[in-house]
This record gives structure tokens, C-alpha cells and sequence, in this order.
């Protein structure tokens, strides 16, 4: 069996960067350390830091005063921090740059008295976190009917723009933003693209590849937006898709009559867990791997400078002694 893998695929660079910044936390300050909501929207990643003795809360209530709270990659809204604030607890922020910069946008236009559509699932982590910026100022539309229900006449339209979530299927947000702009021509649209790179080339790649395999595995968590995206985007190609944590979910019915498997991960899916899927192909059904690279990335991220200003604070890190490596 031919066992195809998208590249890209796996870790993106905000994901890489909230990682690593807890794995950062961890060293300075030790545990316990608390994450407001999971890091990235990956089981294997949240249950391992849980190990380490890391606590993700859902709520900042559950965050003793004056402890230390990383914010998840997926962003939060103002009410979050003003009340991590209010207990006095040192903040670490590991939302991606590429949510800020929505974030952003939706400060500046609130600002100017716009009204903003934000395109996206409502309830996912981001949405209410860019939602949180200008709680008044949005509407959140999920779909084209949504598109019919908004409050807006023609008369408003100068004063609306759209923005959207950065994990969405490039096709799914086009069929929407064609209904807005077909209900409100005047709209303003962002500056620059909101779905994020990652997405975007994630998706491409199994846009290019999917014909060419009897079945698609994507690796990654049920509440991962944009891995759930890739599993809609190949089935639309026409071929079968199924989403898995990891190897064990696998149901090997799935490949009666497989000749090519086309193998891809979320943004927030680690890459051992491809390899172990891969290891089990390989062995099971004699598979013989061929990389397909549709584009190539090479972004990087900083770490948060909340962390770097708390690295250069540290007085010998969690131990107190000097051997917690991060100076
Ligand atoms: S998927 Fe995109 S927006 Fe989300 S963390 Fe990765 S780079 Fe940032």
C-alpha cells in the first residue's frame, strides 16, 4: 500500500510557540502553573502537560491569587485578563500573533464605530476571545442563512466589516463572505487575510493530494477546527476521511481495498503520533511511504515577551538553585 504524507502538515508556528512556552514555564516558575483553557486543541499535548503537573482551567476563578496563568494560543478577551489581573496573578500570553492580529482589527474598527460580522464557529475558544474585544460591536455568523437573519439594512452598510476566525476551510468562509458581500456590497474587508497560513497550506495540501488516495487519515483532536476542516475538505474531493487522535483509534475495516492512504495532521497534532500511524501502515499492509510536498513553510514565532521578561527576572528558576535551565 502507498502511504501518502502532506506536507505540510503537524505544528504550525503558533502551536510550536505555545508549547514551548509552557515547557519555558514550567522551568522558571515550576507547578503548580496554571493554562486558561488547553494550550492547543490536542489531547496528547494537554494530558502529557497534565503529567508535568500542569492545570487547565476553564475559568479564571479556579486560579489561586497570585499564581502564574498562561493563556492559550487560541487568544482570550479582555474580561479574561482584567480578571487573571484582579488576582493578581502573573500572565503569561501564548496566543498566536496571527489571532492577535485579528484581535487587532477588531479593536481598531470597533474604535471607528464599525459594526463587525465575524465569520467562524461561535463558542470555539478564539471566537470568544476576539468576540471579548468589542462584545457590543459583533455578530458572529456561522453560515450563509445567518447572512439573511443580521439586523443591518442597506443603509448600514458603510459602517460594517467582516473578519474571520483563523482556522476556518478556505472554501466554507468564501461561501459565506459571498453572502455577505452579496447582502451588504459596501462592506469593508479586513486588510489582509484572516485564515491563517498554516490553515490555508494545510488545506492545500490535501485539496492537491486527496484524489490521489482511496482514503484520508488526519491526526488530530475532535475540537481542533482546522483538522475537522481537513476530513470535510477531502471528503468534498471525494475521498473517505477519518480523524484520529492516534493509532489506536484506527478500525482497520477502513482499509479493505486501500491501494493509497493519504496521511495529514492538524496544526496542533504532535508528529510522533503520524510516525506510530505510519509505523502500524507500514507493517500491517507493507506500506511504502512517498513525501509529497505541496509548500514549503518556514515561520517562526517568538516566545511571548511576558515570558521572556519573567526569564530574565528568575532568581535560579522553580528550584531556587540555578539548575532549572532557563537562564
Ligand atoms: S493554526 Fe494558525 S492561528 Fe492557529 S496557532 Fe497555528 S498559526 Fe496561529
Amino acid at each position: 500500500m502507498k502511504i501518502i504524507l502532506a506536507n505540510p502538515r503537524g505544528f504550525c508556528a503558533g502551536v510550536n510557540m505555545a508549547i514551548e512556552t509552557v515547557d519555558e514555564a514550567l522551568k522558571i516558575v515550576g507547578t503548580p502553573l496554571y493554562v486558561y483553557h488547553e494550550i492547543v486543541h490536542n489531547r496528547h499535548v494537554v494530558e502529557s502537560f497534565k503529567k508535568e503537573g500542569v492545570v487547565f482551567v476553564d475559568s479564571i476563578e479556579e486560579v489561586p491569587s497570585d499564581s502564574t496563568v498562561i493563556f492559550s494560543a487560541h487568544g482570550v478577551s479582555p474580561e479574561v485578563r482584567e480578571a487573571a489581573k484582579a488576582r493578581n496573578c502573573t500572565m503569561i500570553d501564548a496566543t498566536c500573533p496571527l489571532v492577535t492580529k485579528v484581535h487587532m482589527e477588531a479593536i481598531r474598527y470597533a474604535k471607528q464605530g464599525y459594526k463587525l460580522l465575524l465569520v467562524g464557529h461561535a463558542g470555539h475558544d478564539e471566537v470568544v476571545g476576539t468576540v471579548g474585544e468589542a462584545p457590543d460591536a459583533f455578530s458572529i455568523v456561522e453560515s450563509p442563512d445567518d447572512v439573511e437573519k443580521l439586523p443591518f439594512g442597506e443603509d448600514d452598510q458603510d459602517q460594517l466589516v467582516y473578519l474571520t476566525q483563523t482556522t476556518l476551510s478556505m472554501d466554507d468562509a468564501n461561501v459565506i463572505i459571498d453572502a455577505i458581500k452579496r447582502r451588504y456590497p459596501g462592506i469593508k474587508q479586513p486588510p489582509s487575510e484572516d485564515i491563517c497560513y498554516a490553515t490555508t497550506n494545510r488545506q492545500l495540501a490535501v485539496r492537491a493530494l486527496a484524489e490521489e488516495a482511496n482514503l484520508v487519515l488526519v491526526v488530530g483532536s475532535k475540537n481542533s477546527s482546522n483538522s475537522v476542516r481537513l476530513t470535510e475538505i477531502s471528503e468534498n474531493a471525494g475521498t473517505s476521511a477519518y480523524l484520529v487522535d492516534d493509532v489506536s483509534e484506527i478500525d482497520h475495516v477502513w482499509f479493505d481495498g486501500v491501494k493509497s492512504v493519504l496521511i495529514t495532521a492538524g496544526a496542533s497534532a504532535p508528529e510522533h503520533l503520524v510516525e506510530e500511524i505510519v509505523k502500524e501502515l507500514i507493517e500491517k499492509y507493507e506500506g511504502v511511504v512517498d513525501e509529497s510536498h505541496i509548500v514549503e513553510e518556514d515561520v517562526h514565532f517568538n516566545l511571548p515577551r511576558s515570558l521572556r521578561v519573567l526569564r530574565e527576572s528568575c532568581n535560579g528558576g522553580a528550584s531556587g538553585n540555578g539548575s532549572c535551565g532557563c537562564g
